[in-house]
């Protein structure tokens, strides 16, 4: 006779055929939490986050940051090829020539060696995939990654990070630009390791650039309101930054 797909081991209907012995009859009716147990015993792999990040892998592809060359010129020559390379199309950049006429003559000033400068630089987070394709396509090293990685917020518009926000912060020795070149050096110079750090006279020229803004943001408001804020060509710069941020957006959001 055929045998009945529902029979069991010893013909009874209903009845477990899976053998086994007492000692697996006895422990079946816990059997289940097995793995709850063997896990109680674990390593325990909670998270204390955001109060202790977990430290990256070193060459983990976080927030980008623009270099800095010792004196504090900035490394990034506004040539787009970070731009072109990148597969999001999360990046704008647009370079300016550097203007080496004084700036009481109307001169723009010098940002960084060389012939160009990049004027407008934005990296959109909401598009970027941190691929790390445009760091690798930067010919001066201005442009690498960072190991911070907590880019979120509600509001889109300020996950647009700005040419402020991306330049590395000033180290000891370092000038805020624009401020002419280390005399007597090349752009190549710079990138030969031959500038170790500001010269005097750079620093005298900054000084000088310094005391001149505040002597124009005193004349234009006056002693009696002395906090008042003069946008100077940075924050005009930083204005122009937004514009295109938005026209960007809107053009193909
Ligand atoms: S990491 Fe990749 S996606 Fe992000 S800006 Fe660079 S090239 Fe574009
Ligand atoms: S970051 Fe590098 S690749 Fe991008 S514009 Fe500046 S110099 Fe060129």
């Amino acid at each position: 006779m055929a045998d009945d797909a529902s029979s069991t081991s010893s013909g009874k209907p209903g009845e477990d055929d899976r053998g086994g012995g007492f000692l697996s009859d006895l422990f079946a009716p816990v059997a289940g939490f097995g793995v709850s147990f063997s896990t109680m015993f674990r390593k325990v792999a909670t998270e204390e986050y955001p109060e202790k990040p977990r430290p990256t892998a070193p060459r983990f592809h976080g927030r980008h940051q623009l270099n800095r060359h010792p004196d504090g010129l900035e490394k990034c020559v506004g040539c787009e090829l970070c731009a072109w390379a990148c597969p999001a199309d999360a990046i704008l950049v647009e370079g300016a020539d550097n203007d080496d006429t004084p700036l009481e003559q109307g001169g723009k000033g010098r940002f960084s060696p060389g012939e160009r400068y990049g004027r407008v630089y934005q990296i959109n987070y909401l598009r970027c995939i941190f691929c790390g394709l445009c760091i690798e396509a930067c010919p001066t090293r201005a442009l690498t990654m960072t190991n911070f990685y907590e880019l979120a917020d509600n509001d889109r518009g300020k996950l647009i990070f700005t040419k402020d926000q991306l330049l590395a912060p000033l180290q000891s020795g370092m000038l805020p630009p624009p401020f002419p070149m280390v005399d007597g050096l090349e752009e190549r110079d710079y990138y030969q390791g031959k500038v170790t750090t500001s010269t005097d006279a750079q620093r005298a020229y900054v000084g000088a650039r310094d005391a001149a803004a505040d002597d124009e943001s005193a004349s234009v408001h006056g002693p009696g309101n002395p906090g008042a804020a003069v946008p100077g060509e940075h924050d005009v710069a930083h204005a122009a930054d937004f514009t295109a941020a938005q026209t960007r957006e809107g053009a193909n959001p």
